[in-house]
């Protein structure tokens, strides 16, 4: 019997479990995660402004390791010994056959500690929880959003919507350290996007950084970056700036360790792979398949992505993406976007949790 730990249970490692928990007898899964619950993030930001209630974006791990037949460790990680192929957590030491390191990414506060004590992050539902009562029980001046990439945007758009119901005001700025927001993103989503966010009064200020505010008049939001989890910035093999894990064709570092999702730095056609819940998923259906190829001794699958497209939901229903290679404006891209998140979460009391919220929370709402 082949033993096999996934660290962490989010898109990826829940996806690798339950393919490869289909070969009970043949392999011993165990899942390690250092939540109790596995957390829909997509749907985070609109519980700020659509209403959508955060307790209907998480789901119990247990319940998914009894469904589909796994073992469940809930621990942090600390480190792992790829020699002598053994996981290290806080209470205990275990061996495996195979790894799969699906643990994701978490906020980057680059050092700076008074920004990461005081500012609000959206790594989980907790932090949903906890900038959702901010936003409904303090009064503030003015709302930054530290970062002008898709999770800033989406934020910045569910801020307004936020003080629009609840007929506060309060200015809302994305501050963006570079030239533009966005990124590599196309021009014709930059301008869609830029056009959309005045309409909604939500400022942007690009150049420049967020080093030290007053977070009594002050609420900061950070979303400017991403990191992949202290046991792998630890780790000695090759990684990309965000520490994600260099891994070859297959998704492996080595023989016997996968690293999928946020986690893996994947160069597909001289570019990389996004950090993208399709991708982790995908990943993890491919890695469980490669493992029991390996366990088989027959040859490994080469990973061959499917882009499925990207959409930039904002708050007002006008969003933006490309889906299928088609590029999509205004409240078609919104609906996909709502389509994907109720298909991919667990449970039907969280699908119809999310579509209330959507219903009576403001998904109509549309200046
Ligand atoms: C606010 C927000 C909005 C987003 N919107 C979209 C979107 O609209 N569309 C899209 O495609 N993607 C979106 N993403 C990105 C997407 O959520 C990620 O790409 C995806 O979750 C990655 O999946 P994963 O399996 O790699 O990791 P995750 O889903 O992040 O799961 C990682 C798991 O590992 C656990 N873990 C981490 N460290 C440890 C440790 N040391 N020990 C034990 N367990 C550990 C965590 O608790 C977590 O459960 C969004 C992300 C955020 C934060």
């Amino acid at each position: 019997m082949k033993k096999i730990i996934i660290i962490g249970a989010g898109f990826g490692g829940l996806e690798a479990a339950r393919i490869l928990s289909k070969r009970r007898g043949e392999v011993e899964v165990t899942v390690i995660d250092k939540k109790e619950t596995s957390d829909f993030l997509p749907t985070m930001p609109d519980c700020i402004g659509r209403g959508i209630r955060p307790q209907y974006l998480s789901y119990p791990i247990k319940a998914l390791a009894a469904k589909f037949r796994f073992s469940f460790i809930r621990d942090e990680v600390n480190k792992i010994d790829l020699q002598s192929k053994t996981v290290f957590t806080a209470t205990a030491t275990l061996n495996y056959d195979f790894l799969i390191i699906a643990s994701g990414s978490e906020t980057n506060f680059y050092g700076n500690e008074d920004i990461q004590k005081n500012a609000y992050k959206l790594d989980d539902v907790a932090d949903a929880e906890k900038l959702l009562d901010a936003v409904k029980n303090r009064g503030f001046d003015n709302y930054i959003i530290g970062g002008g990439g898709y999770t800033g945007v989406e934020v910045a758009t569910n801020l307004r919507l936020a003080l629009n119901k609840m007929k506060r005001s309060g200015r809302v700025t994305i501050i963006e350290r570079a030239a533009d927001i966005l990124g590599p993103l196309p021009a014709w989503m930059k301008v869609y996007v830029k056009d959309n966010l005045k309409r909604l009064s939500v400022e942007v200020s690009v150049n420049s950084s967020v080093d030290k505010m007053d977070h009594q008049k002050t609420m900061l939001i950070w979303a400017a970056g991403v990191k992949t989890p202290a046991f792998i910035q630890n780790l000695q093999t090759e990684k990309n700036p965000q520490g994600r894990i260099r891994v070859d064709e297959y998704l492996r570092l080595n023989e016997s360790c996968f690293v999928i999702g946020d986690a893996a730095y994947f160069e597909y056609k001289k570019n990389y792979l996004r950090m993208a819940v399709q991708f982790a998923i995908f990943h993890g259906r491919a890695a469980a398949k490669n493992i029991i190829r390996s366990i088989k001794g027959t040859s490994l699958k080469k990973f061959e992505p499917v882009d499925l497209g990207y959409i930039i939901p904002m708050a007002n229903n006008r969003s933006c993406g490309t889906v299928f290679g088609l590029n999509l404006k205004g409240f078609l891209p919104t609906m996909l976007h709502f389509i994907m998140c109720i298909y991919r979460s667990y449970g039907l009391k969280n699908k119809l949790g999310i579509i209330k919220g959507l219903l009576i929370g403001g998904g109509r709402w549309r200046i």
